[in-house]
């Protein structure tokens, strides 16, 4: 019996179509599916999200970009938010896909490399990540004419803090930063972005994390499970220690239940102490802490021990997770490992 992750399809199409729904016509909903789609596997849900609607995706690499091809077929637009780095251009031309330039560097070395190719722009509107400044903008106009992006895109600081001053800082420089590029396109809006409202929606969303249930997006539906398997359950008389470095101590006679997976499977290390697992609707504490590949869990209160215990679920989504380990969902999403049985759910749609 192996730990088992299931992946519901259809509630990711569902939160790429409430994310939509939040825009008006004439801005068009993307997706972000970098590292795998978050690490839910890109091969089954990009296409998913393809039938739900969604026409432009984002990936980090052109690595990524080249199997997303091969998984979407010719027609969708793929950019490649990571850039053209030396080296890329025949992945890029071999899959049609379009690098999001971020730096001056950069616009010099693809107008050099591919003059005709297709190819989006990113500027810098205070985060101070990837993307040209405005200073350097006059100096590179004449190489951007003439390579015509498709695309202007920047990114936001702190769009899961509505109150927060830089979003509406950010939104007035890439508005103004814009101007230069009469007639193309503007994508501005993750998940946190959208949720801004209609001023950040501009022609183009991006949303990730929204889609795989994960806040921002409180109203997403939620898209991951994980269960594991029991593999030991042991009496521990009061006194007696659990796990690495004896720092749980049964304080009761205890029963404990030994799991199948571990921080190699992404259950992150720090949440030792701290995290729940669940049996149906009942929350057993972790007793100690996380091993490679096993958790141990003080189940000394069910009056039964199920086959498997709940990780991810109805009662315990990715942000409280994330919580319990100090981080956020999306870290949470990309940590699962490979060795988890994966259950795709849905997507026939
Ligand atoms: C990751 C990323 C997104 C998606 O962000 P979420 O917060 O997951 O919605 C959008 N745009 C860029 C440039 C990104 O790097």
């Amino acid at each position: 019996m192996r730990a088992e992750l299931t992946i519901d399809l259809d509630a990711i199409a569902e939160n790429w179509r409430a994310l939509d729904a939040q825009s008006t016509g004439w801005t068009e909903t993307g997706a972000v599916v970098k590292a795998d789609a978050y690490g839910l596997g890109a091969a089954r849900v990009a296409p998913a999200l393809a039938r739900a609607g969604a026409k432009s995706f984002f990936v980090a690499l052109a690595e990524e970009g080249a199997a997303l091809r091969e998984a979407l077929g010719s027609r969708p637009e793929i950019y490649i938010l990571g850039g053209y780095m030396p080296g890329d251009l025949e992945i890029v031309r071999e899959h049609d896909l379009t690098p999001v330039l971020n730096s001056a560097e950069q616009v010099r070395g693809f107008a050099a490399d591919a003059p005709g190719t297709g190819c989006a722009v990113q500027l810098d509107s205070g985060m101070n990540r990837l993307g040209i400044e405005g200073l350097e903008l006059p100096a590179l106009m004449l190489e951007l004419n003439a390579l015509r992006p498709k695309l202007v895109i920047s990114h936001l600081a702190c769009a899961e803090e509505p109150a927060h001053p830089l979003n509406a800082m950010q939104l007035g420089v890439f508005q103004t930063l814009a101007l230069g590029f009469p007639g193309i396109r503007r994508s501005l809006a993750a998940t946190g972005g959208i949720l801004l409202g209609p001023a950040w929606h501009f022609e183009l969303t991006r949303p990730g994390i929204g889609l795989y249930g994960g806040l921002p997006f409180n109203e997403a539906r939620p898209v991951v499970g994980l269960s594991l398997p029991v593999i030991q359950i042991r009496d521990v008389a009061p006194g007696e220690i659990v796990g690495y470095g004896g720092s749980w101590t049964a304080t009761r006679p205890s029963r404990i239940a030994t799991l199948s997976a571990g921080y190699a499977d992404g259950l992150i290390r720090a949440m030792g102490g701290r995290a729940r697992v669940f049996a149906g609707d009942t929350p057993c504490p972790l007793a100690g802490r996380v091993s490679m590949d096993l958790l141990t869990v003080d189940v000394t209160d069910l009056d039964a021990v199920p086959e498997r215990l709940e990780v991810l679920g109805p009662h315990q989504g990715i942000d409280a997770l994330a919580e319990a380990a100090g981080t956020i969902g999306h870290e949470v999403l990309t940590a699962l490992g490979s060795r988890y049985a994966r259950v795709y759910k849905g997507g026939d749609n």
